[in-house]
């Protein structure tokens, strides 16, 4: 244990060492301070709560294996006001000439446009594997 609290912003005296996760987790051991432990034990809890809430995205995990790729992009003219973040999901190989749109989401960030394309897909599913449909490498519609 070093003699001071490793947070550079406080000059305490150290009073325990506890793992910290740098570029893994818990992959250095730093001395803390009392408060500066309990502040930092405290991160962790709501950072492992965070991600335990947030769902996972199952269709557009299932979509991104099965049926295509998915493009962000920011929109300041999108006219919904839902925006400025879209999650466009197209159908077919990586190529926007062949590639055809199935749906998008809007969202203020990034995360609320995917999490929007996951209830967008989850409603257009069925109609998706309805459409069925294979391309040769000239992108026409083979049957
Ligand atoms: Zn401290």
């Amino acid at each position: 244990m070093k003699e001071f609290c490793q947070n550079e912003h406080c000059e305490n005296p150290g009073a325990n060492v506890v793992p910290v996760s740098v570029e893994r987790a818990s992959d250095q051991r730093r001395t803390l301070c009392r408060p500066c432990e309990e502040a930092y034990t405290w991160g962790v809890q709501h950072g492992t709560l965070v991600a335990q809430v947030r769902p996972a995205l199952p269709r557009l995990t299932r979509f991104l294996k099965k049926d295509g790729f998915v493009i962000l992009s920011h929109n300041d003219h999108d006219p919904s006001a839902a925006g400025p973040f879209e999650a466009w999901a197209y159908r077919g190989p990586l190529d926007l000439r062949v590639a055809t749109p199935v749906t998008f989401g809007v969202g203020n960030g990034v995360q609320d446009a995917l999490d929007s394309l996951e209830a967008q897909l989850e409603a257009t599913c069925r109609h998706v594997d309805l459409r069925e449909e294979t391309h040769d490498l000239d992108g026409r519609a083979v049957s």
